[in-house]
């Protein structure tokens, strides 16, 4: 057990996987706050994103950074800093860490030594998209960020042609339009998907139906902001 900010209940000692808002600050549920407010460390991506979210709950935790090009070596600090008694909060710049986002090291260095991990659920892209995407989504696939190269990619859309189950991945907002193109070159206009765009915050758009359609209503607008795509299963119809 670690003692922290007088009056709070003590946390116990850990790594806490806090999960944070995609957009919208007030999607952040009380045990998030709770911990963020209890822990004695907060491990982030980038001090700068994090420090919005941090100073609209007036939270005032030390931090620290722990990203892609640390993450060997801060995953070995944390943990030493955790088996000393310390609760750590890891939080990504948005939405849940690990998820396309650092953290799995820490977490594996955490198993390895015994120490207590926990996840504070919470937003996720993934399933946001997935929920408002009227597709099915008893199984399904997250597979990401999809390789940059047109080549690659297409033969990803030759690989789920006769996918039996629904797709979900992230695409970047330079790329949404070319990832269009080849995705009617190779699976056609006829298959069923869902482009959400910047989910819970102001200029929230989820299209859904033929690609042929919703390709046509991506490019009508704005393709500014954050994408994820979400794909039907081959035999799937409307
Ligand atoms: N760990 C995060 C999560 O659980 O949501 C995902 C991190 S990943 C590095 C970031 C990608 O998630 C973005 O490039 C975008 O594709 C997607 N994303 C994040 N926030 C989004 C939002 N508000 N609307 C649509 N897509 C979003």
């Amino acid at each position: 057990m670690t003692q922290s900010d007088g009056d709070k209940t003590p946390l116990q000692a850990g790594l806490y996987l806090v999960a944070t808002p995609i957009g919208n600050l007030k999607d952040v549920s009380p045990r998030a706050l709770e911990i963020l407010s209890t822990c004695d460390l907060i491990a982030c991506e980038d001090t700068r994103t994090s420090a919005k979210l941090l100073n609209h709950y007036d939270l005032h935790k030390p931090l620290v950074s722990y990203h892609d090009h640390n993450e060997i070596q801060q995953a070995q600090v944390l943990a030493d800093k955790i088996q000393s008694g310390q609760a750590v909060a890891l939080i990504s710049d948005a939405g849940t860490p690990t998820i396309s986002d650092p953290g799995f090291r820490i977490v594996r260095e955490c198993q390895k030594r015994q120490l207590h991990v926990s996840p504070i659920p919470g937003p996720s892209a993934v399933l946001a998209a997935l929920s408002a995407s009227g597709l099915p989504s008893d199984s399904f696939t997250y597979t990401g960020f999809l390789p940059a190269k047109s080549a690659a990619r297409k033969r990803f859309f030759e690989d789920i042609k006769n996918a039996p189950r629904t797709h979900v991945l992230f695409e970047s907002n330079h790329r949404i339009l070319k990832f269009l193109d080849d995705f009617l070159e190779v699976l056609g206009s006829n298959r069923v998907l869902c482009v959400a765009r910047e989910l819970t915050k102001m200029h929230e758009t989820i299209f859904s139906g033929p690609a042929g359609q919703i390709v046509e209503q991506v490019k009508s607008r704005s393709q500014k902001g954050e994408f994820v795509v979400v794909i039907a299963p081959a035999d799937f119809e409307l």
